[in-house]
């Protein structure tokens, strides 16, 4: 056969696994006839988020499902640009928002999931992962303003008395509590946001793509 990059005569020269390797006589290089991709079937991507959602690292997820560490990354990497925000159309009903801290690379580098959930359906409004900053507590809080609510309930995060006119507004001791309870079923759902274990997140965007499988889809 003729060498792909110098067009000279190639050799025989070795085996990987069945297949032949030639090498080129000219430039040295190692080559086969036909390359195979692998494509990862569609029904692991399927398993990819299911296991996602069970509190599955990335690693686990590829022990199980036999595909590599880093095509588990780029497959979640996948759905997750196709996962879009949901539009919801509902007017008059009590929302709660609260922070969940956890962090990025080290224990030092915090990083924040600031959310809104609905508090009768309990679903995720919106949610952006960062810093604990009025400009990302205000993204979330105008896309539930957009909804017209008819309250919102907050912790006493000084940030929310600026950010939400005060007749919706309510701040007390047991108005969190549905969110709160929803910040633990996070941490058992998503095995980076798990408390006291060595899984942790290493990139913040990664971290938002997770959420995003496990908010929205
Ligand atoms: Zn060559």
């Amino acid at each position: 056969m003729r060498c792909v990059y110098c067009k000279n005569m190639c050799v025989k020269k070795g085996r990987y696994k069945t297949i032949q390797r030639y090498q080129c006589k000219h430039c040295k290089r190692y080559q086969q006839k036909h390359y195979s991709k692998f494509v990862i079937p569609a029904y692991k991507y399927d398993w990819v988020l299911k296991l996602n959602n069970e509190c599955c690292g990335i690693r686990s997820i590829g022990r199980l499902l036999q595909i590599a560490k880093t095509s588990v990354q780029r497959v979640i990497e996948r759905i997750a640009e196709k996962i879009q925000r949901p539009v919801y159309e509902e007017e008059n009903q009590s929302y709660e928002v609260d922070e969940l801290r956890t962090y990025c690379g080290n224990k030092k580098n915090e990083s924040w999931i600031i959310y809104a959930i609905n508090k009768v359906t309990g679903k995720v409004i919106d949610f952006i992962v960062g810093r604990r900053t009025k400009l990302n507590i205000e993204q979330v809080i105008s896309s539930v303003l957009k909804l017209n609510p008819k309250r919102i309930y907050t912790d006493g995060l000084n940030s929310y008395l600026s950010l939400i006119p005060k007749d919706k507004h309510k701040v007390f001791q047991y108005c969190t509590n549905k969110i709160e309870r929803h910040n633990l079923t996070m941490r058992t759902h998503l095995k980076r946001l798990a408390r006291k274990t060595i899984c942790f997140t290493k990139n913040d965007e990664m971290l938002e793509n997770c959420m995003k499988l496990y908010c929205f889809s």
